[in-house]
């Protein structure tokens, strides 16, 4: 693995101090790689006893205070570091790949805890550059790191010019992946690509109009993806009683005996509905369904009656010869929550028969 900081340095703190109650200090040497440095994550380790949180170019967040002037061991996390060079690694021959087959350049990179980003110009086929990437992942190519003056760096073809700060910088850090790549960058890779192990393109997007966007993973990012989108799939398909090749011709049939029965119950409902409006006489109290209930309280508003519906304390009122301020009165004596414009009105009752013998009591007044 090509990393541009070593594994562990024995550091002095130089400054330790505490803002918004997290605690900062400063050590001479800086063994930590800086969060979102080049798009890429930080490193993370451990100073003296202290765990390091995140890090910039000038101070490390650590979960503890340390004592100025203490020279203590300061270690980074190796397996993060290698996990780090597999995402970089796969970036380059990801954007490689979409520029060789497809001539779309890579105009961002993002690197996040959990994946990793890419936005390309132009239209590419996914499936494509994810393929080709993974061949070159698995012909274990050799990866170079190569340390030139800007004067040498002119006999490569670099995917990206030099930035103006590389230049000026009179040192230059190449990255050769075989004849496949070459490209200036200052991050974290692997020596072959066979040690990023498998990259899967996981989503695209159109973003700011004109690009497309890639979300990727690689190395153990990727397999863990997989292991937990195959149980996921596994047990998806064991609910649906199918393979998980037959899953979604599965789904989709349930999907439509689903609408299927709800059109049924909508018109059973409706019917439902005329029967029991019929017979209705002022003062009835009834338990419905949700679904008649809805088609009743629309089509039945002359005569007033309550029905009760799930969820069990809802009900439904009809009000008509009555003044709204007198209902929602009424209701809130005893208790009822909700309310309605008249002659409809809907409420919860802690205590249906309490209520049972208020409704009865309340209509036969007027
Ligand atoms: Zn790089």
């Amino acid at each position: 693995m090509h990393f541009t900081k070593p594994n562990f340095a024995t550091v002095k703190i130089l400054k330790s101090f505490e803002k918004a109650g997290k605690h900062f200090v400063e050590i001479s040497p800086h063994p930590f790689y800086p969060d979102g440095s080049g798009g890429q994550i930080g490193d993370r380790g451990t100073i003296g006893s202290a765990n390091v949180l995140s890090v910039n170019s000038e101070f490390v967040e650590v979960d503890r205070a340390l004592d100025v002037g203490s020279v203590v061991e300061a270690k980074t996390n190796s397996e993060r570091r290698k996990e780090i060079a597999r995402q970089h690694t796969a970036q380059h021959i990801l954007s490689a790949a979409a520029e060789k087959l497809f001539g779309a350049k890579t105009v961002g990179f993002h690197m996040s805890e959990e994946f990793t980003t890419v936005d390309l110009d132009s239209d590419f086929s996914v499936e494509d550059v994810e393929n080709l990437t993974n061949e070159i992942v698995m012909s274990n190519v050799n990866v170079e790191e190569i340390i030139l003056s800007p004067q040498e760096v002119q006999k490569y073809r670099l995917r990206k010019p030099l930035s103006k700060k590389a230049l000026e910088s009179g040192r230059i850090r190449l990255i050769k992946i075989g004849d496949f790549d070459v490209n200036a960058c200052g991050g974290f890779h692997v020596s072959h690509t066979g040690e990023i192990g498998i990259v899967k393109i996981i989503h695209d997007e159109k973003v700011k109009g004109k690009f497309t966007r890639i979300w990727f993973l690689a190395g153990k990012r990727a397999i863990k993806d997989y292991q937990s989108k195959e149980v996921m799939i596994l047990k998806t398909s064991k609910l649906f009683d199918s393979s998980w090749k037959d899953l979604k011709a599965r789904v989709e049939k349930c999907l439509d005996e689903s609408k299927a029965k709800s059109s049924k119950i909508k018109k059973i409902s409706e019917l439902l509905s005329k029967y029991v409006s019929k017979d209705m006489k002022p003062g009835d109290i009834f338990e419905l369904d949700e679904n008649v209930v809805s088609y009743i309280t629309r089509s039945k508003q002359d005569i007033p009656y309550a029905i009760k519906y799930s969820p069990p304390a809802n009900i439904a009122l009809c009000m008509p010869e009555m003044s709204k301020e007198r209902v929602l009165k009424w209701a809130r004596s005893l208790n009822g929550k909700g309310g309605g414009k008249g002659p409809i009105y809907r409420f919860s009752f802690e205590d249906f028969e309490k209520f049972k013998d208020a409704f009865k009591k309340f209509t036969s007044e007027k």
